[in-house]
């Protein structure tokens, strides 16, 4: 066991919002015994979209992802506790939700709509120097 409180962030992606999930989304984190830190909604400019997936420019995923994530609001999440980005990923299930384990957010709430991106719901950042940059993006 290991001991390191971290904070992440999740957002709920637009379809989680149009879907009318994020209370869901929010208590399966908190009941899980993760802590809210802070929440904002907006929308997201392609510039701050562009910051956020800036691994990912380039892929053939990537002009479809940013015009879905910028194509409604979303909402972003300060989440706090020990291991949350590992943590919060495993409640978030696979990328793919098709493949992604009943019992996820992912699993159980999505599905392949069979667009060009995967409406998969959630981001999660995917380590603590990911967690830092993106919290500084969508917080500071
Ligand atoms: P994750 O969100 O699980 O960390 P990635 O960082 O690899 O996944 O990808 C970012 C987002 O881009 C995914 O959540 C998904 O919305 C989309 N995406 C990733 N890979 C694909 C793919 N092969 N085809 C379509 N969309 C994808
Ligand atoms: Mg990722």
């Amino acid at each position: 066991m290991t001991t390191a409180v971290e904070e992440t962030l999740v957002l709920v992606k637009p379809d989680g919002v149009a879907r009318n999930l994020t209370g869901e989304i929010l208590r399966r984190i908190e009941a899980k015994g993760y802590s809210l830190v802070d929440i904002r909604m907006l929308q997201a400019d392609r510039d701050l979209l562009a910051k956020h997936y800036a691994e990912h420019e380039g892929k053939p995923f990537y002009e479809p992802l940013v015009e879905f994530m910028e194509s409604g609001p979303v909402v972003a999440l300060r989440v706090a506790g020990n291991r949350v980005i590992e943590g919060f990923r495993s409640l978030a299930g696979a990328t793919d939700p098709t493949s992604a384990l009943p019992g996820t957010i992912r699993g159980d709430l999505a599905r392949d709509w069979g667009l060009k991106v995967q409406q998969n719901l959630v981001h999660g950042s995917d380590s603590p120097e990911s967690a830092q940059r993106e919290l500084a993006l969508w917080f500071d």
